[in-house]
């Protein structure tokens, strides 16, 4: 890791405050901005974590400003409007875009060196958003895409087979949302296949179970909303993880969402997808073999999201050559 790292976070609600609270356990970066309209409720979380600095690592928190964007390594994005119980992830869009447009303006004027992520709903849209608002290189601009939604898929997995989810390889790539789809021709336990494996072998999945991990992993945050309000932890360490891979220049491969240009005749459209990522961000997006069911679920899920960019409105300020 650089000597001095620096990460902003704006939008402190939820999910930018918990994701806060990782980069302090894990001693992420030597500068944590957070930066949120409501000044008090960053101010807040500033004090609170900076209470925690003696039991944790050291490291300069402050609630801050656009400003403050200079020199950081990383932005996180996680302002917006939250999910609501039974509301769906792109009704969210038209909203979240004119917030975007606001914060990118920003942060513009500042920095326009950083990595930056994307964690706000619809994601993959977002992530699309935000390449085309403010014109940096593809890279730059990583979205948290199916990264939860893997995490989720290996740990219902793991209560099925009785296997660390750690030891369990496979993803849930596409939209992060309704569209999105597991590789169960990719899914495999130290090696081996899990869709070949017989009934009666310890990593056998029923048909059944593969419908019910699937569908579980689909539908865990609207469950979670249901039951208190907002997801946040396990995406709060997502994106936690995926600054690691940036500050480490891990390469490590993550499912984030990606710009697209001719991957299996899907274009301009961000999608989850098994990247390589490092310090400069989306290094490489990963060209998988996909059987023909899943590269056509795969056309789906970008199909939909198109459909979808097709309605969005842009803000009547922003510049006249920004086309979606
Ligand atoms: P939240 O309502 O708790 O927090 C949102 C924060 O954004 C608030 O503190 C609000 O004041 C701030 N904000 C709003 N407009 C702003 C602006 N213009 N500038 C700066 N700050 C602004 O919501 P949350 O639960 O933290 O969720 C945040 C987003 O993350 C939502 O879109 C949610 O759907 C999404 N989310 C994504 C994933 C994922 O896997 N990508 C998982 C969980 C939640």
């Amino acid at each position: 890791m650089d000597d001095n790292t620096k990460i902003v976070v704006v939008g402190s609600g939820a999910v930018g405050s918990t994701f806060a609270y990782t980069v302090l356990l894990k001693g992420l970066a030597n500068e944590l901005v957070i930066i949120d309209i409501n000044k008090d409720k960053a101010e807040g979380d500033a004090l609170d974590l900076n209470h925690g600095l003696l039991l944790a690592q050291p490291m300069k928190i402050y609630a801050g400003d656009y400003p403050d964007c200079k020199n950081a390594d990383i932005i996180v994005i996680t302002a917006g409007a939250a999910q609501k119980s039974g509301e769906t992830r792109l009704d969210l869009m038209q909203r979240n875009v004119v917030i975007f447009n606001q914060i990118l303006t920003e942060i513009l004027k500042y920095n326009d060196s950083a990595i930056f992520i994307i964690a706000t709903n619809p994601v993959d849209i977002l992530t699309y958003i935000t390449i085309k608002l403010t014109n940096l290189p593809k890279n730059q601009i990583v979205g948290s895409g199916t990264l939860l939604d893997s995490a989720r898929f290996r740990y219902l997995i793991s209560q099925k087979i009785k296997i660390d989810p750690r030891s369990i390889h496979g993803m849930i790539i596409g939209e992060h949302g309704d569209s999105e789809l597991p590789l169960w021709s990719l899914l495999n336990v130290a090696g081996v296949n899990l869709a070949e494996v017989d009934y009666g072998c310890h990593f056998h999945l029923s048909n059944e179970s593969m419908e019910e991990v699937y569908n579980n992993t689909k539908n865990a945050a609207y469950q979670i909303i249901t039951k208190k309000g907002a997801t946040y932890y396990a995406i709060a360490l997502s994106l936690s993880r995926i600054c690691e891979a940036i500050l480490g220049d891990q390469k490590s491969i993550l499912p984030l969402s990606a710009y697209l240009n001719d991957y299996k005749g899907i274009s301009d459209v961000c999608l989850g997808i098994p990247c390589i990522v490092g310090r400069s961000g989306i290094e490489e997006v990963l060209d998988l073999p996909l059987n023909n069911t899943e590269e056509e679920q795969l056309k789906n899920s970008a199909m939909q999201l198109k459909n979808f960019i097709k309605q969005i409105e842009l803000p009547s300020n922003i510049h006249k050559n920004v086309k979606l």
